[in-house]
């Protein structure tokens, strides 16, 4: 009976020492668990990003003012991290700055970290999440009761109505942008356009720049449309339709490299269908002079070349609709 009650014991203490190595190894792993999530860019699944996105929320680069996408926005809903969905910023915090970027007074509790700047003055703002560029952070200029200021680049931040809607992206080339533009805005399912420069060297350049030829940028323009509404397949006919695609470095009487045409592809699967009207317009006898690029940063044109021939009630020269398909 001893005996046993004492191999009772023995067992106890082993069973003990198993359960305290244990804990040893799941307090270890939880560590390696928190030292990961300090290397988020890393080892975490963020959503992919765009070269022009990845200017500013990896490089920590600013877009130009009052370009974004969310410098006027007035909608109700939350503003989320481009790269990793966290929500950062509610539409109640945002007020009218005039500064040329989204300007929030408060930020959603937690979500967005404050470091000194590598300027050694400004205090740079982060999701606290992924790490994420968004901006910088001002105080005392009296804007608002908080006196606060998030300057927010639109790039890093996603917008969410109430209503989430599904936008994809699409990217052409066709001769002045003016004239791409002004069919692309008026097609079934275009939520927005926007024109500007693509396929060059040059950061940030001027129209001016453009016209030099020496950037290498083409005129470009850049489409949203709502997948529930129309196709990519859609949108690469409307741009075969709407400009001489046989014409080498121009378009009409725009002679240049800037006036070159392109479909610039933002995934796989617009390749391939892009492809297909390539081999579609090869079998009906034409000579296709156009590029099929992968799509580098998008640079926005100045405010004046936006929706061009809707300020001026025009109508393009250079660009006039022909059923090919
Ligand atoms: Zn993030």
């Amino acid at each position: 009976m001893g005996l046993f009650i004492s191999k009772i014991q023995t067992m106890k203490s082993k069973i003990s020492f198993k359960l305290i190595v244990l804990l040893l190894i799941l307090s270890q792993s939880a560590c390696n668990q928190t030292h990961t999530k300090t290397n988020t860019i890393t080892t975490m699944k963020y959503n992919s990003l765009t070269p022009e996105e990845q200017y500013v929320i990896l490089n920590k680069g600013t877009e130009r003012p009052f370009t974004g996408e969310y410098v006027n926005t007035k909608s109700t809903g939350t503003y989320v991290c481009r790269q990793c969905d966290a929500p950062l910023y509610n539409s109640k915090d945002k007020f009218e700055s005039h500064c040329g970027w989204p300007s929030f007074d408060d930020e959603i509790a937690g979500a967005v970290r404050h470091l000194p700047d590598a300027d050694g003055s400004r205090t740079e703002i982060v999701c606290n999440r992924c790490g994420g560029h968004l901006g910088h952070v001002f105080t005392g200029e009296g804007y608002t009761k908080k006196d606060t200021r998030h300057c927010v680049n639109s790039i890093s931040i996603k917008f969410i109505p109430s209503k989430e809607a599904v936008v994809e992206k699409a990217y052409f080339a066709s001769g002045c942008f003016w004239g791409t533009e002004y069919h692309f805005m008026k097609a079934k399912g275009v939520l927005k356009t926007a024109v500007g420069y693509m396929g060059g060297k040059t950061e940030n350049p001027t129209y001016r720049q453009v016209c030099t030829g020496e950037t290498g940028h083409a005129e470009a323009t850049a489409v949203e449309f709502d997948p529930t509404k129309t196709t990519y397949e859609e949108m690469v006919k409307l741009f075969f339709e709407t400009h001489d695609f046989t014409q080498v470095n121009g378009q009409g009487p725009d002679i240049g490299n800037q006036y070159r045409s392109v479909i610039f592809y933002t995934s796989e699967e617009q390749k391939t269908i892009a492809e297909k009207y390539f081999s579609i317009l090869a079998q009906k006898g034409f000579k296709v002079a156009t590029h099929l690029e992968r799509a580098p940063i998008f640079w926005k044109a100045e405010d004046y070349h936006q929706a061009y021939y809707n300020k001026k009630n025009g109508s393009p020269y250079c660009h006039i609709y022909r059923k090919i398909f």
